[in-house]
C-alpha cells in the first residue's frame, strides 16, 4: 500500500503514520524527520533548509523532491510506504506522479485551526529520540524528560506562537490544495481528527479498509 497522509501541521499526522507503520509493516516516512536529521548532523542540506524551517515556510520543492526520490528508491520501500508530510504543494504531488508512483490512497487529517494551534504551543518533543509529548494532553512521566530515552524535552522553534501562524498560512495557501488534486483522482478519504489519539486511529485504519 502507498499512502500518503496530508493535513495542517499537528494534525496528528506523524502519530498515525507511526501507527499504520505498525499496522501494515510498510515504512513511515517524514521529509520533516529527514531534513531535522540532516540539520543535527551539520549537511548542506540541513544549512540550506534552517532558515526556512525555523521561520515556518516550506523548503523550496527542488530539495524535498531530492529528499523523496532517494528515500523512496531504498529496499524497505518495495512493498509500500507512509508518506507524512510530503508532498506538501502541488508541484511536490506532480513530482511524484512524474516518478511513476502509483499513490493507492491520501488521508486528510482535519482539525480545525484553533486545535492546531493549542496542540502545537503545547508541543514538547525529545531532543534525543524525537518522540512527541503534551504539556496538557500527553504529559511525560517525569516533566521536561523522554520515557523512551531519557532525552531532556524541548520545544522546536517553529512550535513558537509567530511561527504556527505562518506555518498554518502556508498550509491553507500551498498545501490544502491538494486535497482538489487527489479527489479528482478518487483517491481522497477524509478523517476528522479526534481528541483521543485511538479514537483517530480507528477513523484511519477504517478508511484503509473500505
Ligand atoms: P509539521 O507537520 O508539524 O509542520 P514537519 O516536521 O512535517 O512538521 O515539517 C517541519 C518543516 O519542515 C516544515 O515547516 C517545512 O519547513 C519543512 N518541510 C517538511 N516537509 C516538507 C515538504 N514536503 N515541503 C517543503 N518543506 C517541508
Ligand atoms: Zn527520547
Amino acid at each position: 500500500m502507498k499512502l500518503i497522509l496530508l493535513g495542517a501541521p499537528g494534525a496528528g499526522k506523524g502519530t498515525q503514520a507511526e501507527i499504520i507503520c505498525q499496522h501494515l509493516n510498510i515504512p513511515a516516512i517524514s521529509t520533516g524527520n529527514i531534513i531535522r536529521e540532516a540539520l543535527n548532523s551539520g549537511t548542506e542540506m540541513g544549512l540550506k533548509a534552517k532558515s526556512y524551517m525555523d521561520s515556518g515556510k516550506l523548503v523550496p520543492d527542488e530539495v524535498v523532491i531530492n529528499i523523496i526520490k532517494e528515500r523512496l528508491a531504498q529496499d524497505d520501500c518495495k512493498n509500500g510506504f507512509i508518506l507524512d508530510g510530503f508532498p506538501r504543494t502541488i508541484a511536490q504531488a506532480e513530482a511524484l506522479d512524474r516518478m511513476g508512483i502509483e499513490i493507492d490512497r491520501v488521508i486528510d487529517i482535519e482539525v480545525p485551526d484553533e486545535k492546531i494551534t493549542e496542540r502545537l504551543s503545547g508541543r514538547r518533543v525529545c531532543g534525543e529520540c524525537g518522540a512527541s509529548y503534551h504539556l496538557l494532553y500527553k504529559k511525560p512521566q517525569v516533566e521536561g524528560v523522554c520515557d523512551k530515552c531519557r532525552g531532556a524535552l524541548v520545544q522546536r522553534k517553529d512550535d513558537q506562537p509567530q511561527t504556527i501562524l505562518e506555518r498554518l498560512a502556508v498550509y491553507h495557501d500551498q498545501t490544502e490544495p491538494l486535497k482538489g488534486y487527489y479527489e479528482k483522482k478518487g483517491k481522497l478519504f477524509i478523517v476528522e481528527g479526534q481528541e483521543e489519539v485511538a479514537d483517530t486511529t480507528k477513523l484511519t485504519l477504517a478508511a484503509l479498509e473500505d
